[in-house]
């Protein structure tokens, strides 16, 4: 899953960055309004985190050219507690919640996965492909009944592919939903991962779910 984190606090930027990464989460940082308005309406993000004092462009003035742009991004506002800004105002220009200043990650965290679940009613509380099944909210994968033990990274890549069944995912898409935007290392990481879940997924019981596609990508389908 995808986050846009929009937070001119470059240490609070960083410390969300880092934290959502280690729940597994893609997480992409702009520092201006301006900035943030701009990659939420070139890149798909699951959520984007929203602070209102920002450079260029406040917070709302971001959230409602969005939504003037039909673009319904679940989006978390960052309020203040000092009252310049109130909360009511971050609902009425189409926020989807809002979290006051300090918060502490466990919180925020609560918050946006919640966001994201009621953002996207159409998806399913627990995903499956064959016998392979995920809850999003405990982060439990099995494998028929057995539970498997995945990395925080391993298990968003599988995220992705079980909510793309069957499709082609090119690599470049993978990099970008599970990695960062900006990810600048050597793509053929998604390989190394994609070897990584094999082992976990496929190999122990015998099965080849998770299939290449020469020069293409790679598609998860589902066990006989
Ligand atoms: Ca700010």
């Amino acid at each position: 899953m995808r986050v846009l984190v929009v937070e001119d606090e470059v240490r609070l930027a960083a410390y969300l960055k880092r934290g959502l990464e280690a729940e597994g989460f893609a997480v992409d940082v702009a520092q201006t309004g301006t900035d943030g308005l701009w990659m939420a309406m070139e890149q798909s993000y699951d959520a984007v985190m929203l602070d209102i004092m920002l450079p260029g462009m406040n917070g709302y003035k971001v959230c409602e050219s969005l939504r003037k742009a039909d673009n319904w991004v679940p989006i978390l506002m960052l309020t203040a507690k000092d009252g310049e800004y109130d909360e009511a105002e971050a609902l009425d220009t189409g926020a989807d919640d809002f979290l006051s200043k300090p918060f502490s990650f466990v919180v925020l965290l609560a918050r946006l996965r919640a966001l994201m679940r009621r953002g996207s009613p159409e998806r399913p509380a627990s995903l499956s492909v064959g016998t392979l099944t995920m809850d999003p909210s405990t982060h439990e994968v099995l494998r028929g009944s057995e539970l498997l033990t995945l990395t925080p990274r391993e298990y968003s890549l599988l995220e992705y592919l079980m909510r793309h069944p069957g499709d082609v995912l090119p690599k470049t898409d993978i990099l970008g939903h599970v990695w960062d935007w900006e990810f600048e290392g050597d793509p053929n990481i998604v390989e190394v991962y994609v070897g990584y879940l094999r082992k976990k997924i496929d190999a122990p019981f015998g099965l080849e779910t998770l299939r290449t596609v020469r020069g293409v990508g790679y598609r998860l389908v589902p066990d006989a």
